[in-house]
């Protein structure tokens, strides 16, 4: 394991260019990133472990499948 330190480069994905880039370490909690900046847009949040939010076409799409499930019993597929 590499010892995290401020200022260090660290991949995350950045909500804002919806992609994972190169951020920078401004914060640490218990030797892991907790707030990181992006080095292209330079846009600060909380580190996501270089996962993607839900989008909302996600979101969507599992609320209609929520509601489509409770409906009514779907067919049993083969
Ligand atoms: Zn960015």
């Amino acid at each position: 394991m590499f010892e995290l330190r401020l200022g260090d480069d660290i991949d995350d994905f950045c909500i804002k260019c919806k992609r994972i880039t190169n951020h920078v370490i401004c914060s640490l909690m218990d030797g892991k990133a907790a707030k990181v900046r992006c080095r292209s847009c330079y846009s600060e949040h909380d580190y996501r472990n270089e996962q993607a939010p839900p989008t909302k076409k996600e979101l969507k799409k599992a609320a209609e499948a929520a509601a489509a499930a409770s409906q009514a019993d779907p067919p049993v597929a083969d």
